[in-house]
């Protein structure tokens, strides 16, 4: 809009468009108009005028002649342009016939000429069209801004107290058409200005007090409904009348961003003071600023007493040191909020109010509050899972100590049969040269541990879960022999076999011993049934066996024999030949009758060169039988020295009544009778029937 006036230089001139037909108005026109300071164009139709307004020559004016031909009329021509262009136009006219003014009338002419008027009178109504157009142009701008406002702007004539305007927004929000305001006061749309202290307030701008005053209430809508405001009333005295100019601020949105402000914080509040971990904020030197509950619990200190105090100071377990570190990047923290120099989270050893120490997990976080840079911390109490975790660590060393140094071997495998771990005894006791040869044995295919079956018990154990243990003599691939106990043990890792763990003895000591101890055993037990030098039972072993015998006689019937045999002259054979062909003789003797009885039978060495044989389940004569035969048997021994060996039998059967004793005193004294009788004979109870020997 060219509104501006006086313009001097080129570029500023006004312009002004000249439309006529005949050229030589156009040349006057254009020399009056030259003159006078404006810049011309002239135009000889309609269509050439609106190609240049449209195109090559925007004026600020144009004069308009109204006869331009048949095909278009100048009135028609600005009707065109104006559609278009907001320019104002002066019509020219050469008659001016009542029709004529009532179609200028029709377009926002700016007046007409008729073609014979004076220059002065030319030049006058183009000023004056040229001026009427800038304050048009002006109060449109005014009402395109008053419409146009972000704020509810309302104006009120002050002598008959109604709206004479309202603008758009405010029609809007209280919801009444433009006629509607018009017949409204302001105390329709806003009820509390007629109270105190709104009232005086009011008094005091009409009573020019004050230009301008400002408060708080809310506006009534045509619904019924209120919203909260803000006034701002300025007196303006207009034509004559006293206006009064509302500016309206509408507080809802303000309101409710309040509102939702407040919740915010509210809800901040509640989350620093619920949170499990500290929270403190700590500003550019160091001091703490804001420390929740959990900071309270932690530390010991409440808010009261940490607030403003240097946080390092009084939470660093080591001062001395915190102090350098934060010295070292405080200033650049300072000035940039930068933090990256610490890792995030760190983790700490800071001091409660009692100076113990707490263990802490620090994220620092930069916030700028008040154009300064503040450090929010967030620490958690990791005291406790710092104690178990060293609990751990320390039971675990235990542990690999307790393998190191184990007195038996210990070996763990991944389930491919991979060793993972080997301990120094494992080495030991296989002659293993190093750790590392060791370890490339796979146990699952390595052809030595399969030729002893080791690798399948590995398998079956890694298979089924289940815990192999057995004992084996066993070669080392490095030569070591010895007896092992091995324990196969599945290794357990989330519920699944990861591998096993193999214990391995070497119990050679252990299995000599034990041979030792059987081997004793077996001779002890000997020893204690059998004689020493003849190996035959001896007098205890035959006693216990005659009382079972006994016993199981008296119970179930049936009958055994015993036969007692004395070698004949045997002092002689000691005192010729000496005692060692004496117990030569005792040796053979035994072994010519042991050559003889049944397995059930069992030969005794009663005294020197007495024995008893136990017949179970013999009847006397054929225990007689028996001893006919071993008396020739024992006849027939050659001994190293020119004698010959004879023995004396007494033969006696269980009878009733018959004790061990009593048995064997008749066997004994049969054997007497038999030596009686020249020796070298056997005697049995029924070859006597003198019954003095029952
Ligand atoms: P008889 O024909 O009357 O039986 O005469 P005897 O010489 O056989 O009997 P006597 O009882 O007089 O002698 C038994 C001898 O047996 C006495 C003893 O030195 C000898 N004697 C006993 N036990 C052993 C032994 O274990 N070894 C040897 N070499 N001699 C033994
Ligand atoms: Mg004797
Ligand atoms: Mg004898």
């Amino acid at each position: 809009m060219g509104i501006s006036d006086n313009r001097t230089s080129d570029s500023e001139r006004i312009k002004i468009l000249v439309v006529d037909d005949s050229r030589l108005l156009r040349l006057m026109m254009s020399d009056l108009l030259s003159a006078n300071g404006y810049e011309v164009q002239t135009a000889s139709n309609p269509f050439e005028a609106m190609d240049m307004v449209f195109y090559t020559f925007l004026p600020d004016l144009i004069l308009m002649d109204i006869e331009l031909g048949d095909e278009m009329d100048g009135i028609e021509a600005a009707k065109k342009i104006l559609q278009k262009k907001d320019i104002p136009i002066i019509f020219l006219t050469a008659k001016t016939s009542p029709e004529i003014i009532n179609r200028i009338k029709e377009t926002t002419a700016y007046g007409y000429l008729e073609k014979k008027v004076s220059n002065e009178a030319i030049i006058s109504a183009i000023e004056m069209a040229l001026k009427l157009y800038r304050a048009n142009s002006l109060a449109s701008m005014f009402k395109y801004i008053f419409e146009n406002a972000p704020n509810e702007l309302l104006i009120t004539d002050l002598q008959i107290n109604k709206f004479i305007t309202a603008n758009n927004k405010a029609r809007e929000n209280l919801g009444y058409s433009e006629e509607e305001i018009k017949n409204l006061s302001p105390r329709d749309i806003a009820p509390e200005i007629i109270k105190s202290p709104i009232r005086e307030l009011i008094q005091k701008l009409s009573d020019k007090k004050e230009t301008s005053v400002t408060f708080k209430t809310y506006h009534l809508r045509k619904d019924k409904t209120t919203y909260p405001v803000q006034v701002e009333l300025n007196m303006l005295d207009y034509l004559g009348k006293k206006l009064c100019v509302a500016n309206v601020q509408d507080l809802t949105y303000q309101k409710v961003f309040e509102k939702k402000l407040a919740e915010k914080d509210y809800i901040i509040k509640l989350l620093t003071v619920f949170a499990f971990d500290a929270i403190v904020v700590i500003n550019d030197e160091g001091k703490v600023v804001f420390w929740n509950p959990a900071a309270e619990r932690i530390f010991g200190y409440s808010e009261k007493e940490i607030i403003n105090q240097d946080v390092h100071r009084i939470l660093a377990y080591n001062y001395e040191k915190a102090e350098t570190l934060f010295k070292d990047y405080l200033d650049n923290f300072r000035k940039t909020g930068d933090l990256s120099f610490l890792e995030n989270p760190i983790e700490l050893t800071a001091k409660n109010k009692n100076g113990e120490k707490v263990f802490i997990e620090l994220t620092l976080s930069p916030l700028k509050l008040n154009e300064k840079w503040h450090a929010v911390g967030i620490a958690r109490d990791i005291t406790e899972r710092k104690k178990s975790q060293t609990e751990i660590e320390n039971m675990w060393r235990i542990y690999y100590e307790l393998a190191e140094n184990a007195p038996v071997g210990i070996l763990r495998c991944d389930n491919n049969g991979n060793i993972i771990y080997i301990n120094n005894k494992v080495l030991e006791i296989l002659g293993s040269p190093s750790e590392e040869v060791t370890k490339k044995i796979n146990l699952l295919t390595f052809p030595h541990l399969v030729g002893y079956g080791f690798s399948a018990k590995l398998k079956e154990c890694l298979k089924n879960n289940k815990t192999i243990i057995y004992e084996v003599f066993y070669k080392s691939i490095w030569g070591k022999e010895f007896w092992a106990r091995v324990h196969i043990k599945p290794h357990i890792e989330s519920g699944k076999v990861a591998g096993a763990l193999i214990i391995l003895d070497d119990i050679t000591e252990r299995k000599i011993l034990e041979e030792k101890i059987k081997r004793q055993a077996i001779r002890l037990r000997r020893l204690s049934y059998t004689d020493d030098l003849t190996g035959a039972f001896n007098r205890r072993y035959l006693l216990k066996k005659l009382q079972e015998e006994i016993e199981r006689v008296k119970r179930y019937g049936g009958s055994f024999s015993i036969i007692l045999l004395d070698i004949d002259n045997f002092k002689r054979i000691n005192d010729l030949y000496g005692h060692n062909i004496g117990d030569l003789t005792l040796k053979y003797v035994v072994k010519t009758i042991k050559e003889r009885i049944r397995k059930a039978d069992t030969l005794a060495r009663w005294g020197g060169e007495e024995f008893i044989i136990f017949l179970p389940s013999t009847p006397v004569d054929k225990a007689s039988i028996l001893a006919e035969t071993l008396r020739e048997n024992i006849s027939r021994i050659t001994l190293p020295c020119p004698e010959k060996v004879t023995a004396s039998f007494g033969v006696a059967s269980y009878m009733e009544g018959d004790t061990i004793d009593s048995l064997i005193k008749r066997a004994d004294d049969l054997m007497y009778r038999a030596k009686e009788k020249g020796k070298n004979c056997v005697l049995c109870q029924q070859d006597v029937d003198d019954l003095k020997y029952k």
